[in-house]
């Protein structure tokens, strides 16, 4: 089975540095219940998100934390092709490939892509309803996140449970 995996928001965690870096700044209090649309850049208000990211992408990106339970990934690997399928702002790519490598994070390939439907899989894993509405694999999966509740299709709380379901059906 060929899995494509996202990145961020199922694997790495840039939420909470976002979020800790903006009230820092802005003297705000922002939880991640807070986000309840994917657009982080229109609850914080960023003119420019863009430059945000990369200013400060050091922490949200570089340091940023996994989410439990992401070496299911790896079990899953043994028996499965697993690609990550992840958009990035040019130029961070290799922090990317980085913060990957430092996790432990196994994967048979990487595309950096804004259209993922164009990267062929049999499961598709992602956090935005544009990308899971787009999908042409089989089983789309959302990782369930404050800001995907719309989301009416299968969905995960982490990699474990991506493990149980796929070695049970
Ligand atoms: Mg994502």
């Amino acid at each position: 089975m060929i899995i494509n995996v996202d990145v961020d928001g199922v694997l790495r965690d840039i939420h909470t540095p976002y979020i800790n870096i903006y009230n820092k700044i802005h003297n705000t209090n922002y939880v991640l219940s807070d986000i309840v649309n994917y657009s982080l850049d229109i609850l914080l208000k960023l003119e420019k998100p863009k430059e945000f990211f990369l200013k400060h992408y050091i922490p949200i990106f570089r340091d940023a934390k996994p989410y439990n339970n992401i070496e299911y990934l790896n079990k899953l690997s043994k028996n499965n092709t697993i690609q990550i399928v992840t958009s990035q702002y040019k130029g961070l790519e290799s922090t990317t490939i980085d913060w990957l490598n430092k996790n432990n994070v196994y994967y048979d390939s990487i595309h950096f892509t804004h259209d993922k439907q164009l990267i062929k899989g049999d499961v598709f894993l992602d956090d935005y309803i544009y990308h899971l509405n787009k999908s042409t694999c089989s089983d789309v999966i959302c990782m369930d996140r404050t800001y995907n509740k719309e989301w009416n299709g299968k969905r995960i709380s982490d990699i474990k449970d991506l493990y149980d379901l796929l070695n049970t059906t």
